[in-house]
């Protein structure tokens, strides 16, 4: 947590500007500077701007909590959510950028939406039965180990900065980045979900999926909700191999 030192500082803001509306006009860095208030995040800041400099910034916030996932951007260079930075864990100068590999909306406005609600559908992101479901039926009981797995891969708030902070998603588009994985280990690990293993490892292993990656780990040191990534590749590499050796089922409590 930055410490409230309370010395006044100017910070000056670089911010990335284009409207991809107005193609005829070239993207630029502009400059503004505002004066740094105490707890100050860049949520606070950018609506300072907006409100007293420029009302045609474009940026998104929706909760202020980082739960909404709406305002991830580049900060010096590197994914993070406007609403969780603080002014006063960063230099007096703040390049801001919008998070690469999505659509671009207008400055710091990116189309997460798009990404994310394509890649649940390449990776049937719900639960698969067989049977018809039944409305009326009692919920079964989980095993609580289990059920404490699938809440933390639950957690991801679809921010997009694993996958901006990503190399390997910055080159190729269809790369399913930490979040798509883990959105495959969520499912994998539900004991309601009654998909075939040849249909998981379909998805998960080949260039676009687990065996894609190339382990370095920025999106684990990204991730704002702390999200165990690093376990999800190690359970979704485990559940691959055993699907060779064996009938590919393990205790999904063990990931
Ligand atoms: S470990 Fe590296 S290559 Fe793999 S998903 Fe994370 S950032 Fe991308
Ligand atoms: S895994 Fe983390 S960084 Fe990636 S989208 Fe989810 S919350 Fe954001």
């Amino acid at each position: 947590m930055a410490e409230n030192t309370n010395k006044a500082r100017t910070l000056k803001f670089d911010i990335f500007r284009y409207n991809p509306a107005e193609p005829e006009k070239a993207p630029f860095m502009q400059r503004f500077e505002i004066e740094e208030a105490p707890y100050m995040s860049l949520f606070l800041a950018l609506n300072q701007i907006r409100e007293e400099q420029d009302s045609s910034l474009q940026f998104d916030f929706v909760c202020r909590s980082a739960v909404c996932g709406s305002c991830g951007m580049m900060v010096n260079g590197r994914p993070a959510l406007g609403c969780q930075t603080l002014t006063a864990d960063l230099p007096d100068t703040i390049a801001l950028h919008p998070l690469p590999t999505f659509g671009l909306i207008g400055d710091l406005s990116v189309d997460t939406g798009r990404w994310f609600r394509g890649m649940v559908e390449r990776v049937n992101g719900w639960i698969v039965r067989q049977d018809e479901f039944d409305r009326t039926a009692l919920e079964a009981p989980m095993d609580d180990k289990i059920a404490e797995k699938i809440y933390e891969a639950d957690r991801c708030i679809e921010c997009g900065c694993c996958v901006a902070g990503c190399g390997v998603a910055n080159v190729r588009p269809d790369f399913l980045g930490a979040t798509g994985l883990n959105r495959i280990a969520r499912f994998m690990m539900d004991p309601r979900d009654e998909r075939a293993q040849e249909s998981w490892f379909e998805v998960v292993s080949d260039a676009e999926g687990v065996f894609g990656c190339i382990g370095m780990m920025a999106c684990d040191d990204v991730c704002p909700k702390d999200l165990p990534l690093l376990e999800v590749y190690s359970y979704i590499r485990r559940k691959a191999v055993a699907s060779i050796f064996s009938d590919g089922k393990d205790n999904p409590a063990k990931l």
